[in-house]
């Protein structure tokens, strides 16, 4: 009788880089760990920010009233206090560890303020793209408070909060997504390992916001706070933790594999579609559905 292998292949490392300070909204100060630049490496995602400051001055202008359409956002506050209010009628409060997985499709405006918080504030943005059939899907929310992530240890050496996908048949409360996205904020203790399957042709990434570790099976190289690893394909990423133990966000998804216009806060397939959506919001048609 033969012997069948089944290797798993492990994600190397394609790219690691730090993000860099960027000047938003009102004029908040936050850092951008990608953007349009890296579309090509990481369909669907179009951006991700880290905001996080212990000065006020640096957030409280906040992101007043703007339009998004075409995709999604996703707002994950490890820290902190973001009020909102959106034109379908939406309004509220982002806490400590709550999410915020807004859908704009065919479009919505919206404000979100971050509160003045004493001590460190922080938190992530990430845009999900949607592909050209969903674009103009009716706006949808989901608030997700903190109570209703689950955490799951991982051997004993890592936690796992579960934003969006599964871990050991846990599941994260944000489900039915249009893109196929896996969101999870992870914690390994110092010098432990934590491997995860990555469903294989999905891109993914980890941005490392606490202490520090590696993302390559050779472990060359140790990877800190504020920056972004880029992996190449496989089944499944490992990474160890160094002596101070590591926080990341990991974070994979289905590519859309479709041309990106890319318009600000709204984001296409066309030119054209771009020009459509600049002139609805000129003549206040852009708001479809409420
Ligand atoms: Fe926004």
């Amino acid at each position: 009788m033969g012997v069948q292998l089944f290797v798993r292949s492990v994600r190397g490392v394609r790219r690691v880089s730090k993000s860099s300070p960027t000047i938003e909204g009102a004029g908040v100060r936050l850092k951008r760990a990608f953007g349009p630049a890296e579309v090509h490496l990481l369909d669907p995602f179009l951006l991700l920010d880290d905001f996080h400051s212990g000065d006020p001055d640096d957030y409280v202008a906040g992101f007043p009233w703007h339009p998004h359409r075409g995709m999604e956002t996703v707002t994950y506050l490890i820290r902190g206090v973001v009020e909102h209010e959106d034109s379908t009628g939406n309004k509220g409060v982002i806490n400590s560890g709550d999410v915020q997985w807004m859908t704009a499709g065919s479009g919505i405006l919206h404000h979100e303020m971050p509160k003045e918080y004493k001590g460190l504030m922080q938190g992530f943005q990430l845009w999900v793209n949607l592909p050209a059939s969903r674009k103009m899907m009716s706006p949808r929310y989901r608030d997700v408070k903190m109570e209703q992530i689950p955490v799951v240890s991982v051997n004993g050496d890592a936690k796992a909060k579960i934003i969006a996908g599964q871990i050991d048949g846990v599941k994260g409360p944000v489900k039915d997504l249009v893109v196929e996205v896996e969101y999870l904020d992870v914690s390994i203790l110092p010098n432990k390992e934590f491997k995860h399957s990555v469903t294989r042709g999905n891109n993914a990434f980890a941005y490392v916001f606490e202490g520090g570790g590696s993302f390559d099976q050779q472990r060359a190289n140790t990877v800190k706070a504020e920056h972004l690893v880029i992996f190449t394909d496989g089944d499944e990423v490992k990474v160890k933790a160094d002596e101070s133990g590591v926080r990341f966000l990991l974070v994979s998804g289905k590519p859309i594999a479709e041309p990106v216009a890319w318009g600000g806060p709204i984001v296409m397939n066309t030119r054209e579609e771009l020009d459509i959506a600049f002139a609805e919001l000129q003549k206040g048609e852009f708001i479809r559905s409420r």
